[in-house]
């Protein structure tokens, strides 16, 4: 018992969801010296900013006339660094327990625990669970040679590889892994198109030809073999032409796909897939010290759009601090008089 509270990782708040809303939130809790952790399933923050559409322009970002997705969630990095919030990435949070001392802890999928007296729910539309071929044993192989988001590429260095997927995620693995990372690359693609980004696609075309990478297209993994780790694939071609390939590894890069997940069994009133909160006071669940904003929310009239998500949480951080600090008296101070002190 004492090692696992020494391993357990504490904050003020605990924010599931390292999207646009869940990283303001760190900005606004900092103001008043409250401290946070954030969770996301994914490995790099930024939510659907970052995951969906990085080179897309927002035109509603207010004092932003356009700003990219990518560039958004790079300048909220920037704007929270004063306030060095901590992380858990790569894992989804997955189990909520209350304590004696009136604190919440939260388990991700991983097992790592957080214990902190809030918890700001800010996971969007969820969980982005990857889209898997129909391949009876894929999950035999998975973390066994199989992954579906990369997370730290250095553990590809050097090795054999085959990545399928026809979007910018897999020509930008595949160009990467084979440029910087000396590895022995092969991009398997059902379709003689790809979904993304023209100069990738000729720079991967371009590279096949100087034979830095291999093309196969026209063609998917149809079967995997393998012990305690995935040994070999097997791709077919549409003209029917078969071969099985050794890999190291194998990445079906096919897209994620948002799901509310585990969260959905916390207790919390749900309404069509978001979190009812109450909107007349402070974006409260109906499990007091849980919160939920941005777009994981319902309320009536409930817009989901990044600037109400800031709005949310900054309320929500004024709440947070009432029910940390119950006899402390907070007076709302700008920002252009009191700056932001680190802490
Ligand atoms: C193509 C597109 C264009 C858009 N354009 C605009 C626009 O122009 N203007 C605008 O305001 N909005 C726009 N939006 C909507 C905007 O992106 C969302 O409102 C915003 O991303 C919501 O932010 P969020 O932080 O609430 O959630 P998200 O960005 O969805 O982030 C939630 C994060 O929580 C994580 N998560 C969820 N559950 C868990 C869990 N159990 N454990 C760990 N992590 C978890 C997810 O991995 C995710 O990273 C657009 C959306 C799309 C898809």
């Amino acid at each position: 018992m004492h090692s696992e509270i020494e391993n357990m990782i504490t904050t003020d708040i605990l924010i599931i969801g390292a999207g646009p809303v869940g990283l303001f939130t760190v900005f606004e809790a900092g103001l008043l010296k409250l401290r946070c952790h954030l969770i996301d399933s994914l490995p790099e923050p930024g939510g659907q900013c970052a995951e969906i559409y990085p080179k897309k322009p927002i035109y509603d970002i207010p004092g932003f006339p356009e700003v990219l997705a990518g560039d958004l969630v790079s300048n909220l990095m920037k704007q929270i660094e004063p306030f060095n919030p901590t992380f858990t990435l790569g894992e989804s949070a997955v189990t909520v327990e209350e304590t004696e001392d009136d604190q919440f802890i939260v388990t991700t999928d991983k097992g790592t625990k957080h214990k902190a007296p809030i918890v700001a729910i800010a996971g969007g539309l969820g969980v982005f669970t990857p889209r898997k071929p129909p391949i009876a044993n894929i999950t035999d192989f998975e973390d066994k040679g199989i992954k579906y988001i990369v997370k730290d590429p250095e553990e590809w260095r050097d090795k054999k590889v085959v990545i399928s997927g026809g979007g910018d995620t897999a020509l930008d693995w595949t160009i990467y892994f084979a440029e910087t990372l000396n590895c022995d690359v092969t991009l398997v693609h059902r379709s003689q198109s790809f979904r993304a980004h023209n100069d990738s696609v000729q720079k991967a075309m371009d590279m096949a030809e100087a034979g830095k990478l291999k093309l196969m297209l026209d063609s998917e993994v149809v079967a995997l073999k393998g012990g305690d780790h995935l040994e070999t694939v097997t791709i077919k071609s549409k003209s029917g032409d078969i071969i099985e390939e050794a890999v190291d590894s194998w990445l079906p890069l096919f897209g994620l796909t948002p799901k509310l997940g585990p969260i959905a069994e916390w207790g919390l009133e749900i309404e069509k897939g978001a979190i009812k909160v109450d909107n007349a006071t402070d974006y409260r669940t109906n499990r007091p010290g849980i919160y939920a904003i941005g777009d994981v929310n319902t309320y009536p009239g409930k817009l989901k759009l990044i600037l109400c998500g800031f709005h949310e949480a900054t309320i929500m951080c004024q709440s947070a601090f009432a029910k940390i600090y119950p006899d402390k008296k907070n007076v709302l101070k700008y920002t252009t008089v009191n700056g932001v002190n680190a802490f």
